[in-house]
């Protein structure tokens, strides 16, 4: 996305919006379980516009760390809460207990550790 599309975006919630003044700006994020209610999302802690690497990106800093789970794969499983989840495309391999019967996932074949 560019900064002009994002501001546009903006520009249409605020004018359709009656009192923006209240409306929390979040950024949505995915999550390797079933949820009820509100879809999970963190806070916007700041911006700023890039420099140096940084140039030519307008940054979004989270008020939480956001971590890319699809880069440099690593084996291990991932733990939500018992909910034990592919590193890679996080399905869930197992609830509640570990299995370390299970080597790979079943839904996209990415090996797996458990620990
Ligand atoms: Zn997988």
């Amino acid at each position: 996305m560019k900064l002009t599309e994002l501001i546009n975006c903006i520009n249409l919630a605020y004018e359709h919006e009656r009192h923006p003044d209240t409306i929390d700006v979040v950024i949505a994020i995915k999550v390797p379980y079933m949820t009820v209610g509100q879809a999970p999302c963190v806070g916007i802690k700041s911006t700023y516009m890039g420099f140096d690497w940084e140039a030519g990106q307008f940054r979004i800093i989270p008020e939480e760390n956001l971590m890319c789970v699809k880069h440099n794969v690593p084996q291990e499983v991932i733990n939500w809460n018992d909910v034990y989840c592919c590193p890679k495309c996080e399905h869930i391999l197992s609830i509640n207990d570990k299995d370390p019967d299970i080597k790979f996932c079943s839904k996209c074949g990415q090996a797996v550790e458990w620990k």
